[in-house]
C-alpha cells in the first residue's frame, strides 16, 4: 500500500495516508485534505444545521482554524482547542437533551392536572 503525506488544509497538521482514504477524504470535502479532527468538526458543524452542505462547513471551519491560529501555537495547540471545541459542543449538546426532561415541566403539568380537578 503506498501511503502520502498531506498536511490539512484547515491547522497544516500533517499525516501520513493511504492514497484511497486521501481520495475519499478529498471527494467528500470537494478536493481538499482534512485531517481527521478538522473533518470530524466539519461533520459535526454539517451535521448540527440541517440543509447546510459540507463546503459551507467546511469554510466556517476553517475561519475558527485560522482564529485559533492567530490565537498563537503550533498545529497541536489548534487540535487541542477543537478537542476542547468538540467537547464543550457535545457537552451542551447533552445537557441540553437533559433539561429538556428536567422534572419542572412535569411538576408543571401535575400542577395544572390538579387545578382541572378542583375545577371540576
Ligand atoms: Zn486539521
Amino acid at each position: 500500500m503506498e501511503v502520502e503525506a498531506v498536511s490539512c488544509e484547515c491547522c497544516g497538521l500533517e499525516e501520513e495516508c493511504t492514497g484511497e482514504y486521501i481520495g475519499g477524504v478529498r471527494a467528500y470535502f470537494g478536493g481538499r485534505w482534512l485531517c481527521g479532527l478538522c473533518s470530524e468538526a466539519v461533520k459535526y458543524e454539517a451535521g448540527k444545521c440541517a440543509g447546510s452542505d459540507v463546503e459551507e462547513a467546511v469554510r466556517a471551519h476553517m475561519a475558527i482554524c485560522r482564529t485559533l491560529k492567530m490565537s498563537g501555537g503550533p498545529a497541536g495547540r489548534v487540535a487541542a482547542g477543537m478537542r476542547q471545541m468538540l467537547r464543550t459542543a457535545s457537552l451542551k449538546r447533552t445537557s441540553s437533551s437533559t433539561s429538556s426532561s428536567s422534572p419542572s415541566p412535569r411538576q408543571h403539568r401535575h400542577h395544572r392536572a390538579s387545578a382541572l380537578s378542583v375545577g371540576i
